[in-house]
């Protein structure tokens, strides 16, 4: 009978029953689960260097209800040791979602954005709600020892985690994590009680590291501060209306074509975009985005999750198959060692493609590619190896109409070493995390004058008038001439006073 009706209209009476139960019983109380420590941004290679120990200050904040699905999470800190964000998520599943501005700026709302899977997984950074979840899914139960351990298999996890519940609070988590650059690693999640006064030590250890430490605190909101984290306020203006399928954590490739033979894919991971060369070679490819593991949500989830560690390379790949059929990609270049630009070369190495990146990291690249303990992918069938090739200074991979240079930008704010791609004939620049610009904006970014500014510098010294520069992370376009204007900006000048002073 009631497949007679729409889909739209049984969700819509569910939804209205579900708003009446909520209306006739008490309105849900909301905590505030805060941490505030430092992250390990080396050991997530997002550091300057690829070793571990490089610690940074961060604090998070979420805001949640037992009886409620909506989360506030609002983050403070680096997510690179060269750029500090400060940011609000208010997920209202299971399809809005705000970022929250502060100050004049106006809101952002991606509606129709299918957020409750997320949603969930950011709820975990509080140990209370874990604890609540396993109580009301018994189903997720593995097995239960007489010590407290519990075994469980959360939803869409490929692995089993233990937890240990103390006082309905989760006071331990161990699973085992996929992480590029790693393979499968060892975390654990420990909140211990330090006494009322100073809160609860928080720790996660990853193969045996310390990566994160903090000290937390809660405190139940009141009913007027628990809304007003949800509601927008009165005197702001009015929010920016997306629409919900640009919202982050999705694969949506689409290909753009610069020139003839130049293109840049879109997308392959929201906010991420790849260089591609056609040359009488093959293709040559600029970086290898991997699954990215955000190490906060519990159990970790890739931001593209079940593709795992090679999977996000594995299928840009196949796309590029289906776009250029019966040719080969002939070269991958990574620009720089962090996870999430070269995690997925394995994927390449099974393809065929010769692997270059910068000679400061092709060591630890190589290594850390060919780890033992990385999960089954192409490379891991075909039982070959990933060979990395180090560039230092220039080197150029010829061809008739589109030679393509790898280009070496040297020690930056960013990272010890990286690679730029130059194509002389057409006078085309990619390059990665180093510069993400506003278009005609007349200088740097304040929170990012660190990084722009060297780069901005470097382009002057290092390439041609005329020069068109693609990025990474945004669809903009920038010239060497808007470079020289960002070097005699007040804002640059500031900054190498700054860095003159060190
Ligand atoms: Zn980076």
């Amino acid at each position: 009978m009631v497949r007679k009706y729409p889909l739209f209209l049984i969700l819509f009476v569910l939804s209205a029953i579900a708003v009446h139960a909520q209306d006739a019983g008490e309105p849900p109380v909301f905590e505030e689960f805060c941490l505030k420590g430092e992250f390990d941004l080396g050991w997530r290679l997002q550091g300057t260097k690829p070793e571990a120990g490089e610690f940074y200050p961060t604090e998070w904040c979420v805001i949640s209800s037992k009886d409620s699905p909506n989360v506030r999470f609002s983050g403070k800190g680096r997510s690179n040791p060269d750029m500090e964000s400060t940011f609000t998520v208010v997920y209202l599943p299971p399809n809005m979602v705000r970022i929250v501005n502060e100050g004049p700026q106006p809101d952002l709302e991606f509606r129709e954005a299918i957020v409750g899977a997320e949603a969930i997984a950011v709820r975990r950074l509080d140990p209370k709600r874990i604890a609540e979840e396993i109580e009301a899914n018994p189903g997720w139960v593995i097995s239960k020892s007489g010590n407290g351990m519990i075994e469980v298999r959360f939803p869409g996890s490929r692995f089993v985690s233990t937890v240990s519940i103390v006082d309905s609070s989760a006071i331990s988590f161990y699973t085992d994590v996929d992480l590029p650059l790693r393979g499968r690693v060892r975390a654990v999640w420990e909140w211990k009680t330090e006494g009322e006064e100073y809160g609860a030590r928080v720790t996660m250890t990853v193969d045996g590291m310390v990566v994160y430490r903090a000290k937390s605190t809660r405190r139940v909101l009141s009913a007027e501060s628990a809304s007003k984290a949800f509601e927008p306020a009165a005197d702001e203006p009015e929010a920016v209306s997306i629409p919900g399928k640009a919202w982050p954590a999705r694969v949506a490739m689409n290909l753009k074509t610069i020139e003839k033979g130049v293109h840049i894919v879109r997308n392959v991971r929201t906010g991420f975009h790849h260089f591609v060369v056609e040359t009488n070679e093959g293709l040559v490819v600029a970086d290898a985005p991997a699954g990215w593991v955000e190490l906060h949500q519990l159990p970790p989830s890739d931001l593209v999750p079940g593709l795992g560690i090679s999977g996000l390379s594995e299928r840009f790949i196949d796309f590029l198959g289906g776009h250029f059929p019966g040719k080969r990609i002939r070269s991958v270049i990574l620009t720089h060692a962090h996870d999430d630009h070269s995690g997925g070369a394995r994927a390449f190495a099974a393809a065929g493609a010769k692997i270059y990146a910068p000679k400061g990291s092709s060591g630890f690249l190589q290594t850390a590619l060919n780890r033992k303990e990385m999960p089954a992918d192409r490379l891991s069938a075909s039982g070959r190896k990933a060979e990395v090739t180090p560039v230092e200074g220039r080197f150029t991979m010829t061809d008739a109409a589109r030679p393509v240079e790898a280009v070496s930008l040297g020690p930056n704010p960013h990272v010890d070493s990286m690679l730029g791609v130059f194509l002389p004939k057409q006078k085309i620049f990619f390059v990665s995390d180093i510069h993400v610009p506003g278009s005609d904006a007349p200088a740097p970014e304040a929170n990012r004058a660190v990084s722009e500014c060297f780069f901005a510098s470097w382009a002057v010294e290092n390439l041609p008038v005329g020069t068109r520069i693609f990025n990474s992370h945004s669809s903009q376009v920038t010239t060497v001439e808007l470079m020289k204007k960002w070097t005699e900006s007040e804002r640059c000048s500031e900054q190498r006073a700054v860095s003159s002073e060190r």
